[in-house]
């Protein structure tokens, strides 16, 4: 190897991994049983043996090109088996960690979001941006007669749309696009640097974005809706009882607020009386009411399994996690109590309510690409990867 691609061990690397969760990795011995005990391992090049002893030497460079630290779905089942108490799954939980921060784009955010002490700052970006939109929508006041949150930015008119689904639309669509652009650039970043991983030369037959889609992305896509690698795990197999709820609710209401949008955002452009929010018996608004529960829940289930993990494992909480929990729950109990407190006719908890939620709605969309919930997405290109390198396009001539 030449002096030019030698891997310099990460000094900083390595106690990042021991305060982040992954504090055992020195106790590795490389007996393997992890690899073997691991249900997604594959024979060619399993893990997660080969990533403790990455992680021990400081190898960030490989560990970050590494698509199989994204592959691993934190089962927990090598933790379990390990007869030296290392703690694989931490180990990768804290890599995985460490990657979104390292591919985050904008680099300040993502190290904002990397930390626990940073939570206040986290909550104050929001709470400031709504708060002033609301502050200028209207002045200190709450909107006067039967509680309505349409009215809450104001009940004026711009442009022929109502005030208050402009100023909606203001906050959550440039930070939905700014997500999406941040996930492009970190996404494509880790496929850079996997293809770069691969032999010289073996890559030279692209795949056009069509057949990249067909034969990669979409199986990979269609693997993570049917859960089928959770179903694999063996200890801590109860998670997909908590997880296939939250995707049913992230789905719902995704399709909800696309429904909701088209409805207020285009049509009601041209007929007034769609402006309205959407009646209780209305099929979409129960949809969401039934995905609101589904979150709820969801989460619940994971926040019981992660506390139990926790105990049996003798692990520390990280905010890697716990962040993670935290948001969805809130978005969940705030969205259901804004809506209670409507139907109980409390204004005041009603709006306040109304507003935590789209704090933490906000900060669902804008941190997604630097924590816990990007897994979703880095772990989908790096599924599709794993079928592109042994796919027909790349040569094998390492073999
Ligand atoms: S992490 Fe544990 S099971 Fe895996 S190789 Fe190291 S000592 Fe063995
Ligand atoms: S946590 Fe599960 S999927 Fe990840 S390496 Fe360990 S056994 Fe494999």
């Amino acid at each position: 190897m030449s002096e030019g691609n030698k891997i310099q061990p990460d000094i900083e690397f390595i106690k990042y991994l021991k305060n982040a969760g992954g504090d055992t990795v020195k106790r590795c011995y490389q007996c393997a049983t992890c690899s073997v005990a691991c249900p997604l391992s594959g024979d060619e090049k399993p893990f997660p043996r080969k990533e403790m002893i990455w992680s021990q030497w400081g190898l960030k460079d490989k560990l970050m090109t590494d698509p199989d630290i994204m592959l691993c779905h934190q089962c927990g089942d090598c933790t379990t088996n390990c007869p030296r108490g290392a703690k694989p799954a931490e180990t990768l939980g804290a890599i995985r960690a460490y990657a979104y921060n390292y591919y985050g784009f904008p680099q300040g955010l993502a190290k904002l979001c990397s930390e626990g002490k940073n939570l206040p700052i986290m909550i104050l970006i929001p709470t400031v941006i709504i708060g002033v939109i609301w502050f200028l929508s209207g002045g200190m006041r709450l909107p006067e007669g039967e509680i309505n949150f349409g009215y809450f930015f104001g009940d004026g008119y711009y442009l022929g749309l109502p005030q208050n689904v402009l100023l909606i639309d203001l906050i959550f669509v440039p930070a939905f696009v700014f997500a999406i652009y941040a996930f492009y650039r970190g996404i494509s970043n880790m496929w850079r640097g996997m293809a770069a991983q691969l032999p010289p030369g073996s890559s030279e037959f692209r795949p056009s974005v069509t057949q990249f889609v067909s034969q990669f992305l979409w199986p990979s896509v269609k693997e993570i809706l049917a859960h089928n690698r959770f179903n694999e795990c063996g200890t801590n197999r109860n998670r997909v009882n908590g997880h296939l709820p939250l995707l049913f609710a992230f789905i719902a209401l995704f399709a909800v607020t696309i429904y909701a949008m088209i409805r207020k955002d285009v049509v009601g452009y041209f007929v007034e009386g769609l402006h309205v929010p959407l009646a209780m018996t209305d099929p979409f608004k129960i949809l969401a009411n039934i995905a609101g529960i589904a979150l709820i829940v969801g989460v619940g289930i994971l926040w019981a399994n992660r506390s139990r993990t926790e105990r049996e494992n003798n692990s520390s909480p990280t905010f890697y996690d716990w962040y993670l929990i935290g948001v969805i729950m809130a978005v969940g109990v705030t969205g259901m109590a804004a809506q209670f407190f409507r139907l109980g006719d409390m204004a005041f908890m009603a709006y306040l309510f109304y507003f935590i939620h789209l704090v933490s709605v906000f900060m669902l969309f804008l941190y997604t690409p630097y924590t816990k919930l990007a897994h979703m997405f880095y772990r989908t290109f790096a599924m599709a990867f794993e079928k592109y390198r042994v796919s027909g396009y790349v040569g094998r001539q390492d073999q």
